[in-house]
């Protein structure tokens, strides 16, 4: 008997669970709060997929990182006082996680997800061609501080060690990379080029996927949030939403940062916090010496990515808790720092109305690695907690939850990933 599965979260792990399990010829819903697919997290993140970002946001010394962010608004990084209580627990694991050696050893379990990851969306590539405005040049991480340079050095040594092809350049021979850098060299003191890294838009990767889903059978119901789960002793039977029930043999939890709350219903402590970003991208159409290579500059904390014609300023970090609300200061404040990486853009873009300006909330675990495998009902599979990464990971940890619910054992040593961790 074909195996139904029902899928809750249309962003870029629930789309690519159920392409592959629909590859496995299983019967595929998928349910989506929203009016569409990737309109949460996965809708304008910064493009980049990057096993080179393999090093967790806790390294050692966060606690002092974090005690100076707090209540000041116009950091990159900004912890908002009044949401402090509802960070307590998750927060002192974070800092717990940010030892030297658990930062290490999260590089090399982030590089060897983001590798494996990285063949599974080429698969995904070759063999449903997707729209994306992506391409395969690498990505850049500049400099304009040598002591900053200097320590981001260990991190790399350790990225490099766990499979990332990392090349040290000075600042000419980043511009060698990326003429469109030029009219800044004066200002680095050099960076590295990461050639196996890709970026590409993950709204229309996800939109693609969506129209292979529906071609291939499989129902896409949009508009419909699930309210409960039904379970019949320690299994699921059925997952109830605000328009109907359907019956399910398995269910895949992909709900992004709300998974917590829906885990809560089944009994399950899932320790995923919303951390908001923000970005902003423009048509540069016509932009002669538009930059190819996504840049991400360390002194700004921005990413710059080119997505076709178009161009995302990309940033921030607020521990403020879950709100839709779009801070003009930020995108303000991305602007301000795009421009004084790419200082050409700016008679293009200045007063021109940007295509899109976004907030989105990265869905974090403590120990900044995803959460796959099954917990709870013995039927319930998770792939949830890819924070700052997923558009990298996403496609590496939905082959391996796909890879279970068809009894196979992953291509993946996925033990790392567990729930049971916590
Ligand atoms: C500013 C920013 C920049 C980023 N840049 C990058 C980057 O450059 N590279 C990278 O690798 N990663 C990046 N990320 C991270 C990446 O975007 C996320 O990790 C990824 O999008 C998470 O995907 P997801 O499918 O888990 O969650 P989501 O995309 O949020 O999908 C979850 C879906 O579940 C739905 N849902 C929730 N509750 C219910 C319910 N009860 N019923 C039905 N549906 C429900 C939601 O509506 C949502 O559509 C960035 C994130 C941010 C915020």
């Amino acid at each position: 008997m074909t195996k139904k599965v029902v899928v809750i979260g249309a962003g870029l792990a629930g789309l690519q669970t159920a392409v592959f399990l629909q590859q496995e010829g299983m019967d595929v819903t998928v349910v989506e709060r929203r009016e569409g697919p990737a309109l949460e997290t996965s809708f304008a993140n910064g493009g980049l997929i990057t096993p080179s970002h393999s090093a967790p946001w806790n390294s050692p010394g966060i606690f002092r990182v974090l005690l100076s962010a707090i209540g000041n608004p116009s950091s990159a990084i900004y912890v908002k006082t009044s949401a402090i209580p509802q960070y307590v627990r998750w927060g002192l694991s974070f800092v717990r996680n940010s030892t030297p050696a658990r930062f290490r050893q999260t590089i090399e379990r982030n590089a060897r997800l983001s590798h494996y990851s990285l063949d599974q969306y080429n698969a995904l590539r070759a063999s449903l061609d997707p729209a994306m405005d992506g391409d395969s040049l690498g990505t850049i991480m500049m400099y304009r501080n040598s002591t900053s340079f200097r320590n981001a050095e260990i991190a790399n040594g350790i990225v490099e060690t766990a499979g990332v092809d990392v090349t040290r350049c000075s600042a000419s021979e980043l511009v060698r990379l990326e003429p469109a850098l030029a009219e800044i060299e004066d200002n680095l003191v050099g960076g590295f080029y990461y050639k196996g890294d890709q970026h590409g838009d993950a709204h229309q990767f996800c939109g693609s996927l969506a129209g292979h889903l529906a071609a291939g059978g499989a129902s896409l119901r949009y508009g419909e949030t699930v309210t409960d789960i039904e379970l019949s002793g320690d299994e699921i039977t059925g997952v109830v939403t605000d328009k109907t029930r359907h019956p399910a043999d398995a269910v895949v939890l992909a709900a992004g940062f709300w998974s917590a709350a829906l885990g809560r219903k089944l009994g399950l402590r899932l320790p995923i916090k919303p951390v908001k970003g923000y970005s902003v991208t423009y048509d540069v159409k016509g932009w002669n010496g538009a930059p190819k290579i996504p840049v991400v500059d360390d002194a700004q904390h921005i990413g710059l990515t080119p997505l076709g014609d178009r161009i995302r300023f990309v940033g921030s970090a607020e521990f403020s808790g879950y709100s839709p609300e779009i801070n003009p200061a930020r995108i303000e404040n991305l602007r301000r720092a795009a421009f004084a990486t790419y200082p050409g853009v700016r008679d293009l873009v200045e007063d021109a109305e940007p295509l899109t300006t976004w907030c989105g909330h990265r869905p974090m675990t403590p120990d900044c690695l995803p959460i796959i495998g099954r917990q709870g009902p013995r039927n319930l599979y998770l792939n949830i907690g890819h924070g700052y990464l997923g558009w990298t990971t996403a496609s590496g940890t939905s082959r391996a939850v796909s890879d279970l619910i068809a009894g196979r054992q992953p291509g993946l040593q996925i033990s790392d990933y567990y729930p049971n961790r916590f």
